[in-house]
């Protein structure tokens, strides 16, 4: 429902090399929002947020490298870019890998492990209340997924699974190791899009 507060529509990019693309883009546009595929630095300046979705981190790094979109990203980030990576896009974020010296965008102050669950076949779901994003239990789904080991001090933790941090929150950047655009529940597409607002 879009009400009198909710204001002007939010313009949402989601990064469109590869990945989980569309199932975020239903998200958005479920939520009565426009959604639109980011391939083009040029892009960068019309969009009110960006999506880093989930998908092959490596693979994702070395495209927004060809692509010229490295380096503008990383600075319309530190310029206070509202940017959200799930699984693969918070390792694009991460200032630090743990046990890996490739760093992409290297702008959140956190040390991720990648696959640190394991394989493909470790791949689960729980579901758990994550009070900054709702007062409902929320699905968490989990496919070969990082998390976090260190965070630095600007670093909100927003939470954890058995001991493990799984969401974070640095200012203008937001970043989980699940997948919420992979199940039928949006509240965190919701906070994000709160997130563009401000
Ligand atoms: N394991 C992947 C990587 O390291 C991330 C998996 C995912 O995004 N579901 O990039």
């Amino acid at each position: 429902m879009v009400t009198e507060e909710c204001g002007k529509t939010m313009k949402i990019g989601i990064l469109g090399f590869q990945g989980a693309v569309i199932e975020h883009q239903q998200h958005i546009q479920q939520l009565e929002q426009e959604a639109v595929i980011v391939r083009y630095r040029e892009q960068l300046e019309t969009i009110d947020g960006l999506i880093l979705p989930g998908g092959e981190s490596t693979t994702m790094g070395k495209l927004l490298n060809r692509t010229g979109l490295m380096d503008p990203l990383r600075e319309k980030i530190l310029q206070g870019l509202p940017v959200w990576g799930t699984c693969a896009g918070m390792i694009l974020l991460a200032k630090e890998l743990e046990q890996d010296p490739l760093v992409h965008l290297g702008v959140m102050d956190m040390t991720v492990k990648r696959n640190a669950y394991g394989t493909q076949i470790d791949s689960f779901d729980v579901r758990m209340v994550v009070p900054e994003i709702s007062n409902r239990e929320i699905p968490l789904v989990f496919i070969r997924a990082p998390y976090i080991t260190r965070v630095g001090k600007a670093v909100r933790v927003l939470c954890r699974v058995d001991d493990h941090i799984v969401a974070v929150r640095e200012r203008n950047m937001l970043a989980t190791s699940f997948h919420p655009e992979l199940t039928d529940d949006s509240a965190f597409h919701q906070y994000f899009i709160g997130m563009c607002r401000k």
